[in-house]
This record gives structure tokens, sequence and C-alpha cells, in this order.
């Protein structure tokens, strides 16, 4: 691990001020993806700003019916809080599929937003890679490539984004609030994070400076939440394919869906245009559409040409355990 300074921040504006023109610094919390980053040194991060004591670790209700989640607040808290049970059940199932007891425990909010790509080249300094090194080349290719993306890849980079909990957050329409030395801003999920394009190095459109402090929950959706999770072991282990959805169903027939998926992109992977189309038809019709407008173009690289096929087998059960 290279060397680095470390400072521990007493407020937002504290944290935000101590990172203003230090392009090379990091803000730190549980630090479960970033000091794994750091001894492999992938990431060098000159100075470290501990974000651990800025009171961001509550739930709040929004006078609008929604939740404001602290940036602070651990994942399994987040996932054990009542009215995250109640109302956003995608949400818990998601939170409780990853990773560990243990590192549920330590991990936040911020950072699950955050954490970057598994991709075995990623975390192996003697291969190639352009998302660890610009212009290096893509090992994964022409690679052993299970765990790599389906759909939104590019010529660059077919790293897959591994939080279960952004998936969920996806379909739930969440913001992402933020803080810096020129002001906050409220990104919405939608758009926090990125495809990989040329620019496979940057997996969000966060500035360096600039701090999460919230993510903002609306109101639930109406209708059944559910998150299916398809992984190599019951635990521990990040999906291969996994489903976010919230669907209304009336009479037999789809009202309203909402659909993404994980382990297939670098990012997760919704289509809202198509999901007008998929009211007024049965379930299992809805789950083909939607299967036809998520995996539109989609290829695999060899070892991860399956994830295709799991993908479609996993929203086909998805619809079908909401047909009533
Ligand atoms: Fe690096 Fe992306 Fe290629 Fe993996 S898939 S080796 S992260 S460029």
């Amino acid at each position: 691990m290279k060397t680095f300074s470390y400072e521990r921040a007493e407020s937002v504006e504290h944290a935000v001020e101590a990172v203003k023109g230090h392009p090379a610094a990091k803000f730190i919390a549980g630090g479960s993806n970033l000091l794994d980053l750091m001894k492999h040194e992938i990431e060098a991060p000159t100075h470290l700003v501990d974000v651990n004591h800025l009171g961001l670790d509550r739930i709040e209700e929004t006078p609008e019916g929604g939740l404001r989640i602290g940036a602070l607040v651990r994942n399994s808290d987040l996932a054990w809080d009542p009215r995250v049970r109640s109302r956003y059940a995608v949400l818990a199932r998601a939170l409780l599929a990853g990773a560990s007891g243990q590192l549920r425990n330590r991990a936040t909010t911020a950072g699950n937003l955050l954490q970057r790509t598994r991709c075995y080249y990623f975390y192996d300094p003697a291969k190639p890679c352009n998302k660890r090194e610009p212009g290096s080349g893509c090992s994964a290719l022409e690679g052993f490539n299970r765990i790599h993306a389906i759909v939104g890849q590019s010529e660059h980079c077919i790293a897959t984004h591994p939080s279960d909990m952004a998936i969920a957050m996806r379909v739930l329409d969440a913001t992402v609030e933020t803080a810096s030395a020129e002001g906050g801003r409220a990104i919405p999920i939608a758009e926090f994070h990125r495809l990989p394009g040329d620019r496979p190095d940057v997996d969000t459109t966060l500035r360096a400076d600039e701090l999460i402090t919230h993510v903002a929950l609306p109101p639930p959706p109406p209708g059944a939440q559910v998150y299916r999770k398809v992984r190599d072991r019951a635990s521990y282990a990040f999906a291969l394919v996994s489903v976010a959805a919230v669907t209304e169903v009336e009479d037999g027939r789809i009202r309203s869906a909402r659909v993404a998926l994980g382990g297939v992109a670098h990012k997760p992977w919704r289509k809202e245009e198509a999901e007008a189309g998929l009211a007024d038809q049965a379930p299992r019709d809805a789950a083909e559409a939607a299967d036809a407008a998520l995996l539109q173009g989609a290829h695999g690289h060899g070892s991860n040409d399956f994830k295709i096929p799991l993908a479609r087998q996993t929203l086909a059960a998805v619809f079908s355990s909401v047909e009533g």
C-alpha cells in the first residue's frame, strides 16, 4: 500500500473543504472496497478524509411519503429498518442478498453505490485493464469473462457493476444527493452510474470533490416488489444475473411494471421507455416483452454467453411469481 495522510472530518463542510483542490484525495467510510483497492495499489489516494462522524447515519421520513437515507447508514441497518422492510421490500431483499453479514454491518449506503467492478483483471496489476490503466487494453475481451456484461458494454470494457442495492434503487427511482465546496446537487440514480464507452475508468458522474450525503427514495410505487438474484453459491457471491421488479397486477393482467437487471451491464440496466408497453398483458407475455426490451442487442464474449438465457429465465420466473 502506498503512503497517505489521514484526516477525520467533523462536518460535511469540513469534509468537502478537505478535498478541495486535492485531486488525489478520497473520502473513506466503511472502506470495504477502497481498502482492498489500496492494498492492490489500484487506487492510491494521497489523502484520506474520514467521513464516518458526520451524522449522516439516519433514515428520515420525507414530507412526500418517501425516505431520505443518510450516506453513512450501514447496509444491515438499512435492510432491517421496519420502514424499508414494509414499504421498500425490493431494497431490503437486495441488501440482504449482497456480501456477508459482517460486510453489511460495515458497508455504507454511499459506499455500496460507489463500489467498483469485480472483474478479475481489474484486480490483477500484471494484466492490461482499461479501467485500471486507460489505454492498456481489456484482458477480459479474450480472457475468462464469465461474470462480464452482455449489454451496454464497449470495445474498451465489458465489466459489470457489482451492487445489488443499486439495482433495487434503480427501480425505486432513487436520487443521490451530494455536497461539495461549490454546492450540492441531486442526481437521479439513472444518471449516476455510467456505461464504459471509451472512458471505462470513470464509473459514475460523481466528481472527485463531491461527497454523497443522502439517497432519497420517493414514495413506494404500487405493486409487488421482488428481488431475485442468481449466483454461484447461496451467499457471499456477486450476481450472475439479478432482477429487481415492482409489478402491479389486477385480474391477471399487468397494470404497471418496473424492471431492472443486475449483473449484466456496467450499470443497473433498466429501459423505462419499454415499461408502458408491459401494461395490459398477462405476466407471462409481459416477461417476454421485458426480455425483448432489456436484452435487445445482448451478446456474450464466450464464457458469459449463458447469461443471456439465464436473464431470460430469471425474468420469466419473476413475472410468473406475481401471476397471483
Ligand atoms: Fe478492465 Fe473492464 Fe476489461 Fe475488466 S472488462 S479487464 S475492468 S477494461
